[in-house]
């Protein structure tokens, strides 16, 4: 079956209720030149891309530097504003919505950046920076200390470090903060962009686990993008692989580690390692790197880098498609 990217419903079939449905986005960027800035093309960073996450599920989102996995981030939670499609929170469509009509979405959903340190104010107290919330939507001095110690208590820090400024802590520790202060007002859902690539491999495992212990505990749901499979891995139910602004695969998570179905998946998961020396996957190196967003190649947008590249990947754009329950991808072969 294919489905026109306009009509395409969010790729879900859980019978849950999804926290964010997001239908045909699109975020394409002006580029301006000469004195006169005039607009000289369009960088399509999003081109197309619907899902939905029911609520305390996770989807991972992969995809090299420059697919536009960061722009989504921001993008469905109106901190860009998009060109076209929609964004539903708990049903209501909050596209158009305007800032104050927003706010109480805006609790909902909260984000978590990738550099733990440059996302927090230096200057700040570690208490301060995750009471901010508390405090811009009006919670009482008192209230709110309270409040942040018990934040600090679920994320695994001491209360007693809540006087402590962010160079005091250690990286998984800060992003320990940024997870606490994103929890300050009870959000559905967490966009985190790339949460654990700044941090060292022993305190990646760490941050996981504790965002899926909150997630069983507050039963959350999550939008975890990283740029790596093997990180998405052990967190997500269901995974979107996306190249150049486009979902070219989608599955859950176990049908997509055994059975990749487009080229571009299976040269992420030949990067990622196998417990099992038995169980070796075939090598497949990606050739070149990602073209440019604002230049994508006519046909298949991966045709350049494919290693079964057909004539008609020259000239076809290949729709997403439901080629098994649940299992969606966008190649001409499948
Ligand atoms: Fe490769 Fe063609 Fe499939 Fe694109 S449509 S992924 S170029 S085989």
């Amino acid at each position: 079956m294919t489905i026109a990217p306009a009509r395409q419903h969010a790729l879900e079939s859980s019978p849950a209720a999804p926290v964010i449905e997001v239908e045909d986005l699109k975020k394409h960027f002006p580029v301006k030149k000469g004195l006169l800035r005039r607009t000289v093309g369009q960088v399509l960073a999003l081109d197309g891309v619907s899902f939905a996450i029911p609520r305390g599920e996770t989807l991972g989102l992969v995809g090299e530097s420059g697919c536009g996995k960061s722009t989504l981030a921001r993008t469905v939670l109106r901190l860009i504003e998009p060109t076209a499609g929609a964004i539903k929170v708990g049903g209501r469509d909050i596209t158009h919505l305007r800032k104050r009509e927003l706010r109480p979405y805006r609790r909902e959903m909260q984000i978590i950046f990738q550099d733990p340190f440059s996302s927090l104010n230096p200057r700040m107290s570690a208490g301060d920076i995750v009471g901010e919330p508390l405090q811009i939507h009006g919670m009482a001095p008192q209230q709110r200390r309270q409040r942040v110690a018990e934040l600090f208590e679920l994320v695994g820090l001491a209360p007693a470090q809540m006087a402590s400024f962010p160079h005091q802590f250690s990286g998984g520790q800060r992003q320990r903060i940024c997870i606490a202060r994103a929890l300050a007002l009870d959000p559905k859902l967490i966009v985190a962009d790339e949460p654990v690539s700044a941090l060292d491999v022993s305190i990646r495992a760490q941050v996981i686990n504790l965002m899926m212990d909150l997630q069983r505990q507050k039963h959350l749901s999550y939008l975890f993008i990283a740029h790596d499979l093997a990180v998405v891995e052990h967190i997500s139910r269901r995974i979107a692989v996306m190249y150049l602004g486009k979902i070219v695969e989608y599955a859950d998570k176990n049908t997509l580690f055994l059975e990749p179905l487009h080229p571009y998946t299976e040269a992420l998961l030949s990067a990622v390692p196998v417990p099992n020396p038995k169980l070796k996957r075939e090598k497949r190196i990606l050739r070149g790197d990602v073209p440019s967003p604002m230049h994508p190649p006519p046909g298949c947008p991966f045709h350049t880098r494919c290693p079964y590249v057909e004539p008609r990947c020259r000239v076809e754009v290949p729709q997403l498609r439901e080629v098994r329950p649940g299992h969606w991808v966008s190649c001409h072969l499948r």
